[in-house]
């Protein structure tokens, strides 16, 4: 009767995950969709304390278990509670991880568990260590590399290095797993070593543009190694999850290679994108105009149509809901406007998107980069809100650009372009941006919120 109510609770929370990640696909749903998946992982871990058998004895340990996780809880719990929104990619990466050393401990575990098991049960331990460390450390360099707190390193010779400590890895799990006795138990510990050092090095040179692949890359590695600990368990729930994860991870850094145009494999070999260094200073015979905030209110207000473009820097300054209330009044006066979202703006896929949300901007205001490239032309003007990279010419016209063939939002086919950013300073890839000195735009400095709030006022009086 127990294992009938175990199965019964682990088909609910597995039928929880896929509608949960289905309403995550849209952010009027993705709120309800998060709680749904979370409860049903709730009710899976209550079902597995309660009736989960092996040998006839229920689960020991029970003290432990609640300690455990009560102080787990209160960690995610308070971290979660606590983190700005600019902070949120870097939490992400830092609980992704977390995510990876579990799988990888529960290899470890498993291992001496079964010591008279099958090839194919070690070649499953062995994957779960392998890809849990390499995510977990991976993680750990985006998590730094997000916040800013370790800088992108890269050289001809790491890439080779990278390459002999992949072969190495792949040569020690295939020698473990067909002669076990090679190495012995210690054969846990080196691969332990070694994907950690791998994870650390192979994110290390990876940079500017390319780091949303390599996030969600990560992500569905945590996936795959959570579905392999799912095999060792027997567990339905653990494998369903995993896959999920694993599978919509996979489909994410599809679709973010796409979006950079780019292949997976120059990605990880390639170190595109790298910060390059790039001075941020204008080059010496440019000059950038700038337009006051009258001028600015004045040439929005008289237009037919307008296109905001938000980046990270809309997150910085938390402005997403004064730039709601600035297409408000400017759809009061007539205007029509949307906004172009490129698929790697901020720091996070889906960034925009959610912060967009946030403000209740209408969802089919959001026009996806492609579309509203082909908008771009019979835009009046183009309002740039703390983006930089993801509006960078360079990116089409500049072989030497080190995001040379990275997919932009055209602003300049635009009639007007207006930028709005703090300084001359550059954004994540670390390169200057010839659009600020584009015949059309002109710079309106200032912090995104405070300069929106005073042309919000301008438009109004307008
Ligand atoms: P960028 O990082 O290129 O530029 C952001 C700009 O915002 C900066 O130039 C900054 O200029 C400005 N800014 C910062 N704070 C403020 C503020 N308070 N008010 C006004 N402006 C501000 O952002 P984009 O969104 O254009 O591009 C995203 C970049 O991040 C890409 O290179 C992408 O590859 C990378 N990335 C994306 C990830 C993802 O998953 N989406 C993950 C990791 C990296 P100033 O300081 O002068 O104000």
């Amino acid at each position: 009767m127990t294992s009938f109510f175990l199965e019964l609770s682990y088909l609910l929370g597995s039928i929880t995950f896929v509608v949960g990640l289905k309403k995550l696909s849209h952010p009027e749903t993705a709120r309800k969709g998060n709680l749904l998946a979370a409860a049903g992982m709730g009710l899976a871990i209550l079902a597995t304390i309660l009736f989960h058998e092996h040998d006839g004895e229920r689960i020991g340990n029970i003290g432990w278990i609640v300690a455990a996780m009560g102080i787990g809880t209160f960690i995610g719990w308070t971290m979660a509670m606590k983190v700005k929104m600019t902070g949120m990619p870097q939490m992400v990466s830092f609980f992704n991880g977390m995510g990876g050393a579990c799988a990888a401990i529960i290899s470890i575990v498993e291992y001496h568990s079964h010591p008279e098991g099958a090839a194919g049960y070690f070649v499953v331990v062995f994957l779960g260590l392998i890809i849990g460390s390499i995510s977990f450390s991976g993680s750990m360099v985006a998590y730094g590399k997000l916040d800013e707190k370790i800088k992108d390193f890269s050289a001809k010779w790491l890439t080779v290095f990278n390459l002999i400590l992949l072969a190495v890895i792949i040569g020690i799990l295939v020698v473990a797993v067909n002669s076990p006795a090679t190495f012995g138990p210690s054969v846990l510990w080196i691969l332990l070593a070694i994907s950690l050092l791998y994870g650390v090095l192979f994110v290390m040179p990876i940079g500017g543009a390319d780091m949303p692949v390599v996030i969600s890359l990560l992500n569905s590695l945590t996936g795959m190694a959570a579905a392999f600990g799912g095999f060792l368990y027997d567990n339905q729930i653990m494998l369903t999850g995993g896959i999920l994860v694993g599978s919509a991870g996979t489909i994410l850094t599809v679709l973010m290679c796409k979006a950079m145009n780019r292949s997976l494999l120059n990605v990880i070999i390639g170190s595109f994108g790298g910060s390059a260094g790039g001075t941020s200073a204008a080059k010496d015979d440019q000059t950038v105009k700038e337009i006051n905030l009258t001028d600015a209110a004045i040439l929005c207000s008289y237009a037919s149509k307008v296109c905001i473009v938000p980046g990270y820097g809309l997150a910085v300054a938390q402005a997403q809901h004064i730039c709601h209330d600035l297409e408000k009044q400017l759809e009061a006066k007539g205007v029509d406007v949307y906004y172009a979202i490129h698929p790697v703006a901020g720091r996070m896929p889906g960034h925009m998107n959610v912060l967009l949300a946030e403000a209740d901007v209408p969802y089919p205001k959001l026009i996806e980069m492609e579309d509203a490239n082909g908008m771009m032309n019979s835009t009046d003007v183009a309002i740039i809100v703390g983006a930089n990279d993801v509006v960078n010419p360079s990116a089409e016209n500049d072989p030497s650009s080190p995001i040379y063939g990275m997919p932009v939002i055209q602003v300049w086919e635009a009639k007007n372009i207006i930028v709005m950013k703090r300084s001359m300073r550059s954004g994540y890839a670390g390169i200057e941006n010839p659009l600020f000195f584009h015949a059309k735009t002109k710079m309106l400095f200032g912090d995104a919120k405070d300069t929106l709030q005073k042309l919000v006022g301008e438009v109004k009086m307008t």
